[in-house]
């Protein structure tokens, strides 16, 4: 059993390493933005004993000292940092995206190295945004592994949103490998880089607008707007295709990472293959025919994937070795997230 702080524990995947680290024994402190979202995640464990699930209240991660005070939690061991924004929703990308991302990061390592001894182990949800190169996603001469960096540059952000959030990113997990080698602190550290997350919803929502960035391609399937889109003559959306991985997958990962000695100073590049939309809709329409006037017509166009010369490749044998377990397939990820979607339809 480990004493575990895991920031953002409000969130889609972190809700998941929640679940997954109090099933398998280990006591968890979880900082959320406010008392409201503390009370939302005591209410979803009411069978968890308070001294092996408390919350604490961080209201904003890049504020200098955000995590002084609770890394001094007596008895923390390891330290599972999740929160940072993940949305594209800004006019202010340095701001809203690149501060909290890379100050949150820096922030919670130096205030482990000052106040939190007893600190093993950091585990940070990092992303395939900091593996990547977007000038390559077309290059079938390239192939992705864990030892791939994203080169974005500060500079290069400007006001575009996805960029600058993949920029968040790469910065990020950047800060924190170079504290490590500068600072040497008692601690070691993995990332974790998965990238498209989708799942089902297991952390409280209150509506499907409030709904987290990587699964609203699921909402939009359930809600018609992919039929929408048919309608007006443009079929299926081709967008978004790319790498994807299983939330129940990447909270596991994070929870291995948090326990296994051997993976100190791994990236663990999570990915389970290739996101179709064509293949996404088949199996909604063939697990929820209660579905059927939402979806597109089965004679609907688009929705599938380029050719393999039109894509890169990507080769995370080394992470699936180290794990250890099988991924979680497309078909059980895309019937178990909408079915947690279905209760908030209508
Ligand atoms: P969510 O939006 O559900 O979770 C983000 C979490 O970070 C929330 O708890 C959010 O709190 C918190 N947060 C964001 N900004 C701040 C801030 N300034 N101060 C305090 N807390 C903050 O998204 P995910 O669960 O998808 O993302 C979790 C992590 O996983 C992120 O680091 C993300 O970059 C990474 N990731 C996600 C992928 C995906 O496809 N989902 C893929 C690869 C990496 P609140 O909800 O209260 O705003």
């Amino acid at each position: 059993m480990t004493k575990v702080l895991l920031t953002g524990g409000s969130g889609f995947i972190a809700a998941h390493v929640l679940e997954t680290l109090l099933q398998r024994g280990h006591s968890v402190v979880t900082t959320v933005r406010s008392q409201a979202k503390a009370d939302k995640i005591h209410e979803a464990h009411p069978h968890i004993a308070k001294d092996r699930l408390e919350t604490v209240i961080v209201p904003d991660i890049a504020v200098e000292g955000a995590f002084d005070e609770v890394v001094k939690t007596p008895g923390l061991e390891a330290v599972l940092h999740t929160a940072s924004p993940f949305h594209f929703n800004t006019t202010n990308p340095k701001k809203d995206l690149i501060d909290p991302a890379v100050l949150g990061t820096t922030g919670i390592l130096k205030a482990i190295s000052r106040s939190a001894p007893s600190v093993k182990r950091v585990v940070i949800t990092s992303s395939f945004a900091a593996i990547l190169d977007r000038t390559k996603t077309n290059d079938p001469g390239t192939t992705y592994t864990e030892a791939s960096w994203n080169p974005v540059a500060i500079d290069e952000v400007e006001n575009d949103a996805v960029n600058a959030y993949r920029a968040s990113k790469t910065l990020a997990e950047k800060a924190a490998w170079d504290y490590l080698s500068s600072a040497s602190p008692n601690f070691d550290l993995v990332t974790v880089n998965p990238p498209m997350v989708f799942g089902p919803v297991v952390h409280y929502l209150a509506t499907l607008d409030a709904i987290n960035t990587s699964n609203q391609r699921f909402v939009a399937l359930v809600q018609g707007a992919w039929k929408k889109q048919e309608q007006e003559g443009k079929g299926i959306p081709d967008s978004g295709f790319g790498l994807w991985i299983d939330v129940r997958d990447v909270a596991l990962a994070h929870v291995l990472a948090m326990e296994k000695p051997e993976l100190s100073g791994k990236r663990l590049f999570t990915a389970a293959g290739w996101i179709v939309n064509r293949e996404t809709l088949d199996i909604v329409r063939k697990n929820f025919p209660e579905l059927k006037d939402q979806l597109p017509s089965e004679e609907a166009e688009g929705g599938a994937a380029p050719p393999e010369d039109k894509r890169f490749k990507f080769d995370n044998s080394a992470t699936a070795k180290a794990l250890g377990f099988e991924w979680t397939k497309a078909e059980k990820t895309t019937v178990d997230t909408v079915k947690s979607l279905i209760p908030f339809l209508n």
